[in-house]
């Protein structure tokens, strides 16, 4: 089948079932979202909302796309603003990769970067700043990914559907992660309704205050982390923790481990994200005594991050390399 443009090649991604890690009992599948055009889980909400502010009316032609974002939302949106010729316009903070940035701009988009050590309510704060920059620029609409309710009934219409089709209708757990929690809510949500023995399995950051919360019930103090697009310091408003059933905090170390894993065993180029999954959806697959279905995602490719997670001078510097005095450089573990 042909698809008409790039925007058609949004969603339908594979699925494809772990061979050579150990799953306890269990059988695990990753969803590739990877496989979308600009490599990550976020285009499809991204032509969502841009799709939800054309058809309000908010959005019209020769407008500005603003929004605040720390990666993929902003290609995404970029790459759906390029091709119905919109401006798009991001503000990001600066400890953004490098491969992100500079992939958004070569889509067109404007990058504002601003600081990253500044909270909520400082003007330099990347989602005050871009909603000063929207307040100030006609024609311009804030996406804000965190409020906005396209995000989540995005995977609700389609990644939730994909995965339980996918898994032709049997499927005992799904392991997500939570950046604006668009994909646990769109999930879950649908799954809850349409196949009610899935649970939502919770892959944290170390440091984030999410894990710690569901399983205790407690607000923490965040501390912060080197994976990117996931884990949170506060609970956004699309974020239903209520639907998670079991949480794991991961650290930094085990998330790029997992990813590099991925890559030598089942040859899939995933980034560090998707460590934090895998780590997870392995720990839950190994706790289980009964053979489990399991499912989770690849959020967006590891070409992301060739700088970072696949890099063993990073990998270096971060005190994480384990390194064999002798042998080839496949002998670097961390
Ligand atoms: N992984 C990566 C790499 C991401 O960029 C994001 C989005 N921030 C997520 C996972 C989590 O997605 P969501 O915003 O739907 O919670």
């Amino acid at each position: 089948m042909t698809a008409h443009g790039a925007l058609d090649l949004i969603g339908k991604t594979p699925l494809v079932e772990v061979t050579s890690l150990d799953t306890g009992p269990c059988k695990l599948f990753l969803k590739l979202e990877s496989a979308n055009p600009s490599g990550s889980i976020k285009d499809r909400p991204a032509r969502a909302m841009i799709e939800a502010a054309e058809a309000d009316g908010r959005l019209k032609p020769g407008g500005t796309i603003i929004e605040a974002t720390a990666g993929n939302t902003g290609v995404g949106l970029a790459l759906v603003g390029a091709s119905k010729g919109y401006r798009t316009l991001l503000v990001v903070p600066d400890k953004m990769s490098r491969e992100k940035v500079l992939h958004a701009k070569a889509l067109g988009a404007e990058v504002v970067i601003t600081r990253s050590d500044v909270g909520k309510g400082h003007p330099d704060y990347y989602q005050d700043l871009a909603q000063a920059i929207t307040n100030r620029t006609p024609g311009a609409v804030y996406i804000n990914q965190f409020e906005n309710p396209a995000n989540p009934a995005a995977h609700e219409a389609s990644t939730g559907p994909e995965i339980l089709e996918g898994m032709n209708g049997d499927v005992d757990a799904v392991v997500v992660g939570v950046g604006s929690g668009g994909t646990l809510t769109g999930i879950g949500r649908y799954l809850r309704k349409a196949s009610p023995k899935t649970v939502m399995v919770l892959a944290d950051p170390a440091g984030s205050i999410l894990a710690p919360l569901v399983e205790t019930g407690e607000m923490t103090e965040a501390g912060s982390w080197a994976v990117e697009g996931i884990g949170e310091d506060f609970v956004p408003p699309n974020c239903d923790l209520s639907l998670v059933k079991k949480a794991y905090s991961i650290g930094d170390k085990e998330s790029f481990s997992a990813a590099r894993e991925l890559l030598r065993r089942e040859g899939i180029l995933a980034g560090s994200s998707s460590g934090t999954l895998l780590a997870a959806a392995l720990r839950y697959c190994r706790e289980q005594t009964e053979p489990k279905r399991v499912v989770t995602l690849v959020c967006d490719t590891g070409a992301k991050y060739l700088s970072k997670v696949f890099n063993d001078a990073f990998i270096a510097q971060e005190g994480w390399l384990d390194r064999k005095t002798t042998g080839t450089a496949r002998d670097v573990v961390i």
